[in-house]
């Protein structure tokens, strides 16, 4: 009798972790394709990491998503690292390989396929602003150095952390600098940006302050929120109100999802199946 083979198992390691979208965008995905996979939520506080990640091994899983708050302090239980997953210091894909647990990070590519599909213009030589320098940042900051941008600023409540950002993804064809996240130095940094990114937590409660005021918002002609959930946060209205092309975070997950379903699939994710998912899932 010809034994039934097993699904093949992935998921999320998270805390909190309710709200994901991931477990519908993946799901569907399979589906669409006729994979016999699952994805699952794991709620994985930080104590418990070190036995999710053995768990992956013990349990067969194919791999994994990490989000919040896992993603950096995952590298020390992993046999190995892509260069990109590296230089960022963070993780958000665990790929199983016979046992060898492998990170990498789809969130800057995610992103930067996400700017492509929804303005289809070329980042070559531009200059980006950048709000944040977190892991988010970080990785958005290493793609858009790599897509070739000319000028980055990096702009954050803490100016040291900025700095530190500023000498990771420095390069010989990108000038790049940190500036505090104020109007006056936001507003001299439009001068030669075309592009606002807010890679920070702010925009994600209705009560969050402005990080800067409307009107240096609208000296950015492209506007960019890493938050998907508000759709419109504070800074995408304010950049709507002031005529500027905008886009919100879900694409970037999208994307970051299709590159890890790669990786772990070997086959091309069905994109415009994971996007209508993704929007059909709000927290
Ligand atoms: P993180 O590492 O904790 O970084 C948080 C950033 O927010 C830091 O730059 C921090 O500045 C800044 N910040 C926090 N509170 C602030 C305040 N009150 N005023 C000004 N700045 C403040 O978080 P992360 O992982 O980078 O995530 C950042 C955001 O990106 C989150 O909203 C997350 O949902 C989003 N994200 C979206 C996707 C996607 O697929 N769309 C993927 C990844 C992340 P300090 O350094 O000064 O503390």
């Amino acid at each position: 009798m010809k034994a039934r083979r097993l699904p093949s198992l992935v998921g999320i390691f998270g805390y909190p972790i309710a709200h994901t979208r991931s477990p519908a965008m993946h799901n569907a995905a399979f589906r669409a394709l006729k994979l016999n996979w699952y994805y699952l939520p794991f709620a994985v506080t930080p104590d418990g990491l070190a036995d999710a990640v053995r768990a992956i091994r013990v349990l067969g899983l194919a791999g994994v998503n990490l989000t919040i708050p896992h993603k950096e302090r995952v590298l020390p239980y992993l046999d190995g690292v892509s260069a990109e997953a590296r230089l960022i210091g963070a993780v958000n894909t665990v790929v199983n390989r016979g046992e060898r647990l492998i990170g990498h990070n789809t969130d800057g590519r995610g992103f930067l396929q996400a700017l492509r599909a929804e303005w289809n213009e070329s980042l070559r030589g531009q200059g980006v602003c950048l709000l944040g320098a977190g892991g988010a940042a970080r990785a958005v900051a290493v793609a858009l150095v790599r897509a070739g941008i000319s000028r980055l600023f990096i702009a954050n409540r803490g100016l040291e952390r900025a700095r530190a950002m500023s000498r990771l993804v420095h390069g010989r064809s990108v000038k790049v600098g940190a500036i505090p996240l104020s109007d006056g130095a936001v507003r001299h940094a439009a001068e030669e940006c075309r592009y606002l990114v807010n890679s920070t937590a702010i925009g994600l409660h209705p009560s969050d302050p402005r990080l800067v005021s409307p009107e240096v918002v609208g000296c950015f002609p492209y506007v960019c929120d890493l938050i998907y959930q508000p759709a419109v946060t504070p800074l995408l209205r304010d950049a709507k109100s002031a005529g500027c092309h905008t886009m919100n975070g879900l694409g970037m997950l999208v994307y970051q999802g299709a590159l890890s379903f790669e990786l772990w699939t070997g086959r091309k994710a069905p994109i415009a199946v994971m996007m209508r998912a993704a929007k059909a899932n709000p927290a």
